[in-house]
């Protein structure tokens, strides 16, 4: 591989790494607003799918959302909190995921 290959290559992977952690800052941003598992546009929950929503999370935040794809209902919860934590992470730069 010459010099120009290899400038090539790691301006590519360089090019890469920018799209990821623009798409990570977006995720941030709007980190709800669709499904992780299908990449659905998430719904604000109705009065019965919140029903599904532990009460105790309700006291603290009464915000769930819908995927119409899982059928799912989803609200803020511990592996929100991690996913938050590892995007923030990695919008810093540093490319460490949230442990339990
Ligand atoms: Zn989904």
């Amino acid at each position: 591989m010459t010099i120009v290959e290899s400038l090539g290559w790691v301006g590519g992977a360089l090019a890469g790494l920018a799209l990821l952690r623009y798409l990570f800052h977006r995720r941030l941003h709007r980190p709800f607003s669709r499904c992780l598992d299908c990449n659905t546009p998430l719904r604000p929950a109705s009065p019965a799918q919140l029903r599904h929503v532990p009460r105790s999370t309700l006291a603290i935040d009464p915000t769930a959302w819908y995927c119409p794809t899982c059928d799912k209902v989803l609200w803020r919860g511990s592996h929100v909190r991690r996913m938050r934590h590892t995007l923030e992470n990695f919008a810093r730069g540093d490319w460490v995921v949230a442990g339990h």
